[in-house]
């Protein structure tokens, strides 16, 4: 029999996620015990930054209960439409590593990276890399599980937060595992551990080593499967979201583009950005679409459908400049304050992607390898002569 495929899960959670974009972005709370929810005494704080958890304020808590630990908490509305963009650069992030993302909410996410670790080297490699990129590109931290799969990725994350790496091997799955308490375990809560407190059992080594006898008293018909989660066993597989349906990259701009020039030198750089996106998920796309506002928000898209499906930059970038002349000649002058560029008419790639051998021609050549240098380095490490100024 084969030996199964030993894999490389990340769990990438970031750290006190909407309170930190919030610190971020208001240099008045960074420091602060903050808690992201209502304004009033009323609701329950969605969010804690790190100085009000040390007060005891956690999430869901109620407001009330939160200010009677911390008098001084600051508290901010939610900023939903904030979170969700930022959700998008952080997932933009992760999949420069590998389509095999599984997103769990707005900031955290599995990563089966198994397949990317003969481009990158190892998983430790591309976890650090991640984080780094993560930071730079959105001065965000995020805490980091690795390990042979999600129960124990997960697991991991929370081990070292915030800012967390923590690396878990098939080889010290029991050292990491044994001493923690048993309520880390997913599925255990106040149903099962008050059954295993009269047990004695406090940590996953006592829950792995009990005879499953004298654990079912406690545990019932879920006493094997619990035990292996103890062990660190789960063979579940990353599974990513339902396949889109488009991919869009846009910028608004600070100030207005007008000069022809400047307007094709963005719309390039939004065309590889949304070419390197779809090449990343091993899509082909059949449609191009520009989207075009203007400064008094007045918005157009215009879009051509290709003679054959692509994932070139080339070939994009081509159709949407086209498209982006075309609608210039009959709105010379106008003052562009956004642009989008985005791809429909998706379909599975049988076409070399970013994971597998590039394929002859110049073009996938010349795609592959930029979109290996913009994995390593960051999105604006490259661009093409085109879109330089
Ligand atoms: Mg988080």
């Amino acid at each position: 029999m084969n030996q199964p495929v030993r894999r490389s899960i990340l769990h990438v959670d970031m750290d006190a996620f909407y309170a930190a974009v919030e610190q971020r972005d208001d240099p008045a709370l960074r420091g602060q015990p903050l808690a992201v929810g209502g304004t009033g005494t009323r609701g329950v704080v969605a969010a804690a930054s790190y100085e009000a958890r040390r007060f005891g304020v956690r999430s869901a808590m109620p407001l009330r209960e939160a200010l009677r630990r911390c008098p001084q908490l600051l508290r901010v509305k939610p900023r939903m439409e904030v979170y969700r963009r930022e959700s998008g650069r952080i997932f933009e992030i992760f999949q420069r590593y590998t389509p095999q993302v599984e997103g769990l909410s707005l900031d955290e996410a599995f990563l089966d990276v198994t397949a990317s670790l003969s481009i990158f080297g190892s998983a430790h490699a591309v976890a650090v890399s991640i984080k780094r990129q993560i930071h730079d590109e959105l001065g965000l931290t995020a805490s980091v599980g690795i390990a042979p799969n999600k129960l124990v990725a997960k697991i991991a994350s929370d081990l070292d937060k915030p800012d967390g790496l923590v690396e878990v091997t098939a080889e010290s799955l029991h050292s990491v595992l044994d001493p923690l308490p048993v309520r880390v375990l997913p599925g255990l809560g106040p149903r099962t551990l008050p059954g295993l407190a009269r047990l004695g059992v406090r940590t996953l080594g006592e829950l792995r080593t009990m005879p499953a006898t004298r654990l079912r008293a406690a545990l019932g018909r879920d006493t094997e499967h619990m035990q292996r989660r103890a062990a660190g066993q789960d063979d579940r597989p990353v599974t990513p979201e339902r396949a889109e349906k488009s991919i869009s990259a846009e910028e608004t701009f600070d100030i207005d583009l007008v000069a022809p020039a400047d307007l094709q030198r963005a719309l390039s750089q939004l065309s590889e950005r949304t070419a390197a996106r779809l090449r990343a998920k091993g899509l082909l796309a059949g449609t191009v679409t520009v989207k075009i506002r203007e400064h008094d928000f007045t918005t157009v898209t215009r879009q051509q459908g290709l003679a054959e499906q692509t994932c070139q930059t080339r070939t994009i970038m081509d159709t949407a400049r086209r498209l982006l002349v075309t609608w210039h000649k009959t709105r010379p002058g106008a003052r562009v304050r956004l642009l989008g560029v985005g791809v429909s008419a998706l379909s599975h790639s049988r076409q070399p992607g970013l994971f597998d051998v590039p394929g002859d021609s110049q073009g996938e050549r010349l795609d592959a390898a930029a979109d290996r240098i913009r994995a390593r380095f960051g999105s604006t490490a490259l661009s093409r002569a085109r879109s330089l100024r």
